[in-house]
C-alpha cells in the first residue's frame, strides 16, 4: 500500500469516527456549507417542529468537551496543511448550548486551528434570546459569527400550525440581538409552510418581518413532506392542505418581489423547482423575470407532471 492510500484510508477512518452519530441526514446550513464541521451536539433540543424529521427520531445530546477536544484533534490531522478559516459546530441548534460552554468550545478550535476566522452554527431564536447581550458580544469576540436561524416563517399562525415553538417577536428580536451584538446571520424561509390556506399571511408576514432584519442571506427552501413528519397526520385529517410545487414557486415570486432589504436570494436547494441565485437589490428583477420565465414554460409544457414526479421523491406519497 502506498503512503497516499494509507492517508486516505486513515482520514476516512477518522471521518467516520468523528461524525459517526450523524445519520445519513447530517444537514448543515447551506451559506456554511465549506466549513469545517465540529461535532459539539446531536440532533436538536426542541424537536417538535410539525415539518421536521431531519433529526430522525435521535434523542438530543451535548458532546461533553473531553469528547470535542478529542474530535478537534482528528479534524486537525484530516485538515493537515489546509489553512482551514471557516468552521460549523454541528447539530439541529448547537448555539442553545450555554455561553460557558460556547466559549470553552471556542478555545478547544483556535488552540487547534490559530488560522480559525469565524465559528457558525444554527440556532433557533429562542437559543438567541435566553443569552444576556453581553454574553452575545462575548461570543461575537470569540469568534462566533454568521450564525444559521431556521425563522421558516414571518407568520404566527404558521409558526403556531407548524408548532415551532418561537413567536415572530421572537425572531425579531434575536435578530435584532445579533445585530447589536454585532453578528451576522442567515435565514432560512421554508415556501409552501402555511400550505393554501396560510398562503397569504405566509408571504406577507414573512416579507415584512424580513424587510426589519439584516440577514446577509436568505436560504429559501421548499416544504417537502418527510417520511416521520407530523405533518402528515395534519395533511391526512386535512386540516393542512399542501401546495403544488409550482405554487409554491409562484410563493416564492410573491415573496421575492416584496423585499426591500439588501440580501442574498438563494433559492439554490434541492427541494426547490428550479435552482435561483442572486443579489437583492441588484439581481431582482432580473430573477423575477427568470421566475416568470420559468412560470411559463411549465405552465405551457408536460413539464408541470415531471415537476410533480420529481418533487414526490422526497415525500411520502
Ligand atoms: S426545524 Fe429546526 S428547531 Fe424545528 S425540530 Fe427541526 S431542527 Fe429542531
Amino acid at each position: 500500500m502506498t503512503q497516499t492510500s494509507e492517508r486516505i484510508q486513515k482520514i476516512n477512518r477518522l471521518k467516520s469516527d468523528v461524525y459517526r452519530e450523524y445519520g445519513f441526514y447530517y444537514y448543515v446550513p447551506m451559506a456554511e456549507a465549506y466549513t469545517v464541521q465540529v461535532p459539539v451536539t446531536v440532533g436538536c433540543s426542541y424537536d417538535k417542529c410539525l415539518f421536521c424529521y431531519l433529526n430522525q427520531g435521535r434523542k438530543f445530546r451535548e458532546l461533553t468537551l473531553d469528547e470535542i477536544s478529542g474530535h478537534v484533534e482528528n479534524l486537525r490531522v484530516i485538515n493537515e496543511g489546509r489553512n482551514s478559516k471557516r468552521f460549523l459546530l454541528a447539530g439541529g441548534n448547537p448555539f442553545v448550548l450555554s455561553t460557558e460552554k460556547l466559549l470553552k468550545i471556542s478555545e478547544v478550535i483556535r488552540s487547534k486551528f490559530p488560522e480559525c476566522e469565524y465559528i457558525s452554527a444554527f440556532s433557533r431564536a429562542d437559543d438567541i434570546t435566553r443569552k444576556t447581550p453581553a454574553e452575545l458580544r462575548s461570543l461575537h469576540e470569540a469568534g462566533y459569527d454568521r450564525l444559521c436561524i431556521g425563522i421558516e416563517s414571518g407568520s404566527d399562525e404558521v409558526l403556531a400550525f407548524q408548532n415551532k415553538g418561537v413567536t415572530r417577536s421572537m425572531n425579531l428580536q434575536a435578530m435584532k440581538m445579533l445585530d447589536d451584538a454585532g453578528m451576522s446571520y442567515s435565514v432560512y424561509i421554508m415556501l409552501g409552510l402555511g400550505g393554501h390556506d396560510m398562503s397569504d399571511s405566509h408571504v406577507n408576514e414573512t416579507a415584512s418581518l424580513l424587510n426589519m432584519s439584516k440577514p446577509f442571506e436568505l436560504t429559501v427552501v421548499t416544504l417537502v413532506i418527510f417520511k416521520g413528519a407530523g405533518l402528515i397526520e395534519r395533511i391526512k385529517s386535512h386540516e393542512f392542505r399542501r401546495m403544488h410545487p409550482l405554487d409554491a414557486f409562484k410563493e416564492g415570486r410573491k415573496l421575492l418581489s416584496l423585499l426591500e432589504i439588501p440580501t442574498i436570494w438563494d433559492a439554490t436547494h434541492k427541494t426547490n423547482i428550479y435552482p435561483l441565485k442572486g443579489r437583492i437589490p441588484e439581481h431582482k428583477e432580473k430573477l423575477l423575470g427568470r421566475i416568470d420565465d420559468v412560470i411559463a414554460e411549465i405552465e405551457s409544457t408536460n413539464l408541470k407532471q415531471y415537476e410533480l414526479k420529481r418533487w414526490r421523491k422526497w415525500g411520502t406519497e
